[in-house]
């Protein structure tokens, strides 16, 4: 049984330190999506980005990083190790970053295709134009994380960047056909509990088909490196919330959850979720993608990853999927 609460119900629930919504949601995971869980092959293909979010490591401002860009041939190699390690579904991960044109974004995507596998993308905003050129070339999904629906708090975190933009690009890829990934950002300075409320209103609102969750992590080379706080509780409930209003959507158990709390991905799969994105970028260039620090496995190869998190699953009675790992997939 779905659940439907106002905004006033779901910041009573998110003050609350109960721990009955987490099992509520782990029940409701498991009757609309049973005992599967879905793996995502992470590829991190560039850091480079053309933006300055204040709370990313990977910002245009932020000279300490080392910045690359896999070639094609090494980021196929990366895919061909997803496959090898019967992942059915790869995200290409990027900073903004303009060398990628929509051409050889959408070159990628078909040579990715002939792998039988769904392909998501998560390189940020881009026109509609675009989008409809990567979803003719066969990509599946695309994953464009709101961060916050709280307008001011949008914009001072966002230099240059527009609020109304990222939520109609949202709305483009729906149209699109997309299946569609959002999500936030859980104890951002100056964020409240009310507007938590209405982030988590807003992916019911559009029909999110994934949504993720990631706790704030102050990293040291930016603006907010002085706001230290484990927000890992908070972005539990964000996630186990989401789950009772969003009985059959996929959400993944983020890498950020396990970097603020040991355990936290398998913590997060027992709170609601049902999707894990083990990361297959070549070991060489993982420690360069940093948008937040203390990120997990930068020193395990792809095999290792995959390895782990597949017995870490089955460890607590879930199953890997089979599937490409679609909306509708329960199985
Ligand atoms: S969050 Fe994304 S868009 Fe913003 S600076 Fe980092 S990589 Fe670039």
């Amino acid at each position: 049984m779905s659940h439907n609460f106002s905004k006033d119900d779901l910041v009573e629930i998110l003050k609350s330190s109960s721990t009955k919504l987490f099992e509520s949601a782990d029940r409701i995971r498991k009757e609309y999506k049973g005992d599967f869980v879905h793996l995502r092959g992470l590829i991190e293909f560039t850091n480079i980005c053309k933006c300055n979010c204040l709370y990313c490591g990977l910002r245009k401002d932020n000279k300490n990083v080392q910045r690359y860009r896999l070639s094609e041939k090494q980021i196929l190699d990366c895919v061909k190790n997803a496959v090898k390690n019967k992942i059915n579904t790869v995200v290409l991960q990027g900073g903004e970053d303009e060398f990628f044109t929509s051409d050889k974004i959408a070159s990628l995507i078909k040579k990715i295709k002939k792998y039988d596998i769904a392909v998501t993308l998560s390189i940020g905003e881009r026109s509609f134009e675009e989008f409809k050129a990567f979803k003719k070339a066969g990509a599946d999904r695309y994953l464009l994380r709101i961060e916050t629906t709280d307008k001011e708090l949008y914009k001072s975190l966002h230099p240059k960047a527009s609020y109304e933009n990222r939520v109609n690009c949202l709305y483009n890829l729906k149209s699109l056909g997309f299946e569609v990934g959002t999500g936030c950002i859980v104890g951002l300075p100056n964020q409240s509990i009310e507007s938590l409320a209405e982030d988590i209103i807003f992916f019911k609102e559009i029909d999110a088909d994934m949504v993720g969750i990631g706790p704030f992590i102050s990293h040291p080379d930016t603006p907010l490196k002085d706001y230290t706080k484990n927000n890992f509780d908070l972005s539990l409930r964000v996630m186990a919330l989401i789950r009772l209003l969003m009985p059959d959507i996929n959400i993944p158990a983020t890498s950020a959850m396990e970097s603020v709390q040991p355990n936290g991905r398998i913590i997060a799969l027992k709170s609601g979720a049902n999707v894990i994105m083990p990361n297959m970028t070549d070991v060489n260039y993982r420690k360069n993608y940093e948008i937040y620090p203390g990120k997990i496995c930068i020193n395990d190869s792809a095999e290792k990853c995959a390895l782990c998190i597949k017995s870490k699953i089955e460890s607590i009675g879930r199953k890997i999927s089979e599937t490409k790992g679609f909306r509708t997939d329960n199985t």
